[in-house]
């Protein structure tokens, strides 16, 4: 199937009015929920971390649709950065009501040569980037208090983890600890703050076709081999992520907190047994 068949389609606009803060939007996942959101109705910032260019072009996107966008440059690993990026969303929307904490990168090594450069790293931007992101959102969200003519929700939180939250993955050990934090961490805030109504989910993508594991799937060869990880026998596009948040976002998901929508065409279903066993 071409990416094409998945292209996020026009939906009502169950988000219009509301503010959206999308972290490292200028590519990949980040990038198609940033649409996603605009396409339901949310102005939204595009958040990204060194190349502007994209980010701008994804906001002149949203504005073409109509909406409100701003490209706003920070470091998610730096507290400093986001809390001047969450001041931006204020002063350019005047508010938030979601928060997609997405930006992540990956720095791969053998554990035995893994340097505490790239555990560290990885820690920083994948883990404490989420931490620093949902704590100012959550800040955010009592500092407005519930606005119900823009959602049932005082505010909504979506942290970008991975299957491998739960998949343990070799070579990727700095990688595979993050998104195993993320779960946690999205749980107990989830746990700490549903009685205020800001309601704290994750969504776990299997292999999207991004620029972050492009060697996946760029060659006939890799391609084939992926698909043996994958029962339903396609990569997944960023539009299937896409879709997953703007429901998760959305009054329709009123009664969902604290879990991880996985969106990974059965990866996590141990595709080893498909024939048995
Ligand atoms: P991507 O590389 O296109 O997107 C990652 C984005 O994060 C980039 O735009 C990058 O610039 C940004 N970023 C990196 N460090 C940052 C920082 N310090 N501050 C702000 N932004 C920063 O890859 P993607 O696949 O779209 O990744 C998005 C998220 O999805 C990541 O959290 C990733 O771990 C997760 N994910 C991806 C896959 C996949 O197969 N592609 C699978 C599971 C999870």
């Amino acid at each position: 199937m071409q990416s094409a068949d998945l292209a996020v389609r026009p939906v009502a606009p169950v988000l219009l009015g509301q503010r959206a803060l999308v972290t490292g939007a200028s590519s990949g996942i980040g990038r198609a929920i940033a649409l996603a959101l605009g396409a339901a109705g949310a102005d939204v910032v595009v958040n990204y971390a060194s190349q502007a260019g994209p980010a701008e072009a994804v906001a002149t996107e949203l504005r073409d649709l109509g909406r409100q966008a701003v490209a706003v440059r920070a470091d998610v690993g730096r507290e400093a950065d986001v809390l001047a990026l969450f001041e931006a969303a204020r002063a350019h929307l005047g508010g938030l009501d979601i928060l997609v904490a997405n930006a992540g990168l990956q720095q791969d090594a053998p554990f035995h040569e893994m340097s505490l450069a790239q555990w560290q790293r990885v820690i920083d931007v994948n883990l404490t980037g989420q931490f620093l992101c949902c704590r100012e959102a959550v800040r955010e969200f009592r500092r407005r208090g519930l606005e119900p003519a823009r959602s049932r929700a005082l505010g909504k939180i979506v942290c970008v983890s991975s299957v491998h939250e739960v998949i343990p993955w070799a070579g990727h050990v700095n990688y595979a600890a993050s998104k195993g934090g993320v779960m946690l961490m999205m749980k107990s805030i989830a746990q700490e703050y549903a009685r205020e109504g800001i309601r704290v989910n994750s969504v776990a993508p299997g292999a999207i076709r991004t620029p972050i594991n492009r060697e996946a799937w760029d060659t006939p060869e890799a391609y084939a081999r992926l698909l043996t990880l994958i029962p339903a026998r396609r990569i997944g596009e960023p539009e299937d992520l896409a879709r997953a948040v703007t429901w998760l976002v959305s009054d329709e998901a009123d009664y969902v907190t604290g879990t991880t929508l996985v969106v990974d065409g059965g990866m996590t279903l141990y595709p080893g047994f498909e024939a048995g066993g």
